[in-house]
């Protein structure tokens, strides 16, 4: 039905471009809106001079910096703890970070993060979490997760070259780039079983083999095990776009495999 439709707005697109053409302009209506999100000359103050605290003066026996997921959690192990002198502070006028919600039209949509995999034995502190907010509980000694929200893979698609395609990976166009997907993939449980990766990230060991994987660009480590193929490589660029806010040629091969061996 998708490729229908898209289909049928191609033709109108044609349509429109052959009337352009004859001399008459389609009519577009100026875009309402604007961006949301951080505030990008609030972080830029950092760059000049220290703006002089303008409020009192408040002493607390820990502050974290950034009210992003990680600075929350922060503040919510020392608090189970029984620290509480804790100031935590943001840019931002609201906490969450890169996880912030946000309302459009009256409903809920994320900022950026959105979805949580589904947390493996050795992630315990977020299954806590998750208990926490009422979002599991435990049956018969089992995990049972509330339905509501549980979104099941793959759900995701992609239009390229005209037609939709079910799931994230762009269809390999050839035996060589079925290869090169296979590859990698067996380089990724390679790389699990021999050196191991786990969420969170501190749960697993950290050897030589991680460091040196850490020392060099995913893009880098791509090229030497001769992935090249172009589809799988725009993939893997926004995979490391999707998670880490950088592309392959920034991250470290450490992170880009971490990626995936994580949730294996
Ligand atoms: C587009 C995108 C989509 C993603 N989707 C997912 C997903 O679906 N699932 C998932 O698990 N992960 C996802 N990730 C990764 C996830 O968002 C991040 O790993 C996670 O949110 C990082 O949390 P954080 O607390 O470390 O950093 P951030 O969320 O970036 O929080 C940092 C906080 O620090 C504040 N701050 C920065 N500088 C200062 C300062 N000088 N003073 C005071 N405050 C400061 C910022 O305002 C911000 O609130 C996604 C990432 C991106 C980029």
């Amino acid at each position: 039905m998708g490729a229908g439709a898209l289909r049928r707005r191609a033709l109108l697109l044609t349509g429109v471009a052959g009337l352009a053409s004859a001399g008459c302009t389609p009519q577009t209506a100026p875009l309402q809106g604007g961006w949301v999100g951080t505030h990008p000359e609030r972080g830029h103050r950092l760059r000049g001079e220290m703006p002089q605290a303008d409020g009192p003066l408040r002493k607390a026996g820990v502050l974290i910096v950034g009210a992003g997921i990680a600075g929350l959690a922060c503040a919510r192990a020392l608090t189970q703890r029984g620290v509480d002198d804790i100031a935590l502070l943001d840019l931002e006028d609201q906490a969450g970070g890169n996880s912030r919600g946000h309302r459009l039209a009256g409903s809920p949509c994320p900022l950026g993060a959105h979805y949580l995999p589904l947390p493996g034995a050795e992630a315990r502190e977020v299954s806590q979490l998750l208990a926490e907010l009422g979002l599991s509980r435990q049956l018969l000694g089992r995990t049972e997760w509330d339905e509501r929200h549980l979104c099941h893979s793959p759900q995701e698609r992609l239009f390229i070259d005209g037609e939709w395609h079910e799931g994230l990976l762009p269809p390999p166009e050839s035996p060589t780039a079925r290869e090169q997907y296979r590859r990698f993939s067996a380089l990724v449980t390679q790389a699990q079983r021999e050196l191991g990766f786990a969420m969170p990230s501190r749960h697993g060991r950290w050897t030589p083999g991680h460091a040196a994987l850490d020392a060099q660009t995913f893009a880098t480590w791509l090229d030497a095990n001769a992935l090249s193929d172009t589809r799988l490589r725009w993939y893997l660029d926004y995979c490391c776009r999707d998670d880490f806010g950088a592309g392959a040629a920034t991250v470290s091969a450490w992170a880009g495999l971490h990626y995936f061996a994580s949730r294996h």
